[in-house]
């Protein structure tokens, strides 16, 4: 398919390198370049001056439903959304330039981004594989990750419907929308 060419090698590369700042796990970029496993070692040991984390990646969707990781991962799935709409960037990168966006909006909200890159990257997948979707919240109108064949008739989202155990300090430590 892609002939070896210095040019595509050289993008290979930098999209690894990008990834691997990122916080990428391993199992991430063996995915999405086409370098062998030993030069993404070799990669990953000298852009993050350690080796790579070891064990599986976070398979299960249930994180992505639970209260606060539930807001990050729809902030980060609405804007992912909307730069494939807008641009012709390959998924991966729309997937980098999204997470990119989700931490400065996060960080302007003075808020821990709860959401890895590595999650963002699961979250893309689960919901290409309708193992997850996006369903609108039937009292703001926004859309949020839910399980995959979510009601949306009566779907509240965790910003419209907190639940009881987040009190009001947990609260404050959560991204408010305006
Ligand atoms: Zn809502």
């Amino acid at each position: 398919m892609a002939t070896k060419s210095v040019l595509n090698d050289s993008k290979q590369v930098a999209r690894a390198v990008a990834l691997i700042n990122l916080g990428a796990r391993l199992q991430v970029l063996e995915s999405e370049t086409d370098l062998s496993y030993e030069r993404l070692l070799r990669l990953y040991k000298e852009v993050a001056g350690r080796s790579p984390s070891k064990g599986q990646l976070p398979f299960s969707t249930e994180w992505f439903l639970t209260w606060q990781p539930n807001i990050h991962a729809s902030l980060f799935q609405n804007i992912y959304q909307y730069l494939t709409k807008v641009s012709a960037l390959e998924d991966i990168d729309a997937i980098m330039k999204a997470y990119k966006l989700y931490t400065e909006q996060i960080a302007a909200c003075g808020v821990e981004p709860l959401l890895s890159i590595t999650r963002a990257w699961r979250l893309v997948k689960f919901i290409d594989n309708s193992m997850l979707s996006m369903t609108t919240c039937s009292k703001c109108g926004g859309h949020f990750v839910s399980e995959a064949y979510e009601n949306s008739r009566n779907f509240e989202c965790g910003l419209c419907s907190p639940p009881a155990r987040a009190g009001k300090g947990a609260a404050s430590g959560g991204i408010l929308l305006h």
